[in-house]
């Protein structure tokens, strides 16, 4: 049985206080290369979700990541809102029909991450949470020829994903608050990267103990 819209509540919870554990580190670094609201934008966002997750349960995934996009849009705020909700929504666009298994996720997903560099006209190597969702789609589509097992899809995720969070730290950055910092923003991690990083370990961390 493939995953179902009514293991969500748990996912999110798992979101949440992953996102509790990392706050001190997410909003230092926001305040020292951003205006500093990142963490209270998504905590904002992530608490709307668990109000309303169970509401969505036994929708269908296009349906339920449609909920989820459009309630990030409307209750995060400030640039990543719209970006993460832009993820949730293309996914739910283009979901495949029948489930099959980790290569339509995949597909899924890397139209999303698609759809957020349109959204915020960057793409990877900007010092954006980009340089972690990047890196995920495309290990994802690795992952997805060799039909890896659960366990192999978490490592290599979560390696391309702390990779990616590791090479925002010596650059410059593109887009963003930052990118009005120039060489001031070098040395500090991005905190939306950071926050992706934390969010997607959480979630695996979280199907694999369902
Ligand atoms: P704001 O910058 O509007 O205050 P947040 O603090 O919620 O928004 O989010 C900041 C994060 O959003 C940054 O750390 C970066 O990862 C991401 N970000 C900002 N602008 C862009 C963009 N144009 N493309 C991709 N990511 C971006
Ligand atoms: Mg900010």
């Amino acid at each position: 049985m493939p995953l179902q819209p009514n293991a969500l509540p748990v996912l999110i919870d798992a979101v949440a206080e992953a996102l509790r554990r990392q706050a001190r580190a997410i909003s230092e670094l926001d305040e020292a290369i951003g205006d500093g609201d990142h963490l209270l934008n998504l905590q904002r966002g992530v608490a709307a979700l668990q109000a309303r997750a169970g509401d969505w349960t036994a929708q269908t995934w296009p349906d339920a990541l449609r909920n989820i996009g459009m309630t990030l849009m409307s209750t995060v705020g400030g640039a990543s809102g719209s970006l993460f909700g832009t993820l949730f929504i293309a996914m739910a666009k283009h979901w495949p029909e029948a489930p099959d298994g980790l290569a339509g996720f995949a597909d899924a997903f890397g139209v999303g991450v698609e759809a957020v560099k349109l959204r915020g006209k960057s793409d990877v190597g900007q010092k954006t949470l980009l340089d972690v969702l990047v890196p995920v789609a495309a290990a994802l589509d690795n992952l997805a020829i060799g039909a890896a097992d659960f366990a192999a899809v978490r490592i290599a995720v979560m390696a391309a994903a702390s990779a990616g969070l590791e090479s925002t730290r010596d650059l410059i950055a593109g887009k963003g608050r930052a990118a009005t910092m120039g060489e001031r923003a070098r040395g500090f991690l991005d905190p939306g990267a950071l926050s992706s990083q934390v969010m997607i370990g959480a979630i695996l961390e979280a199907l694999d103990d369902l």
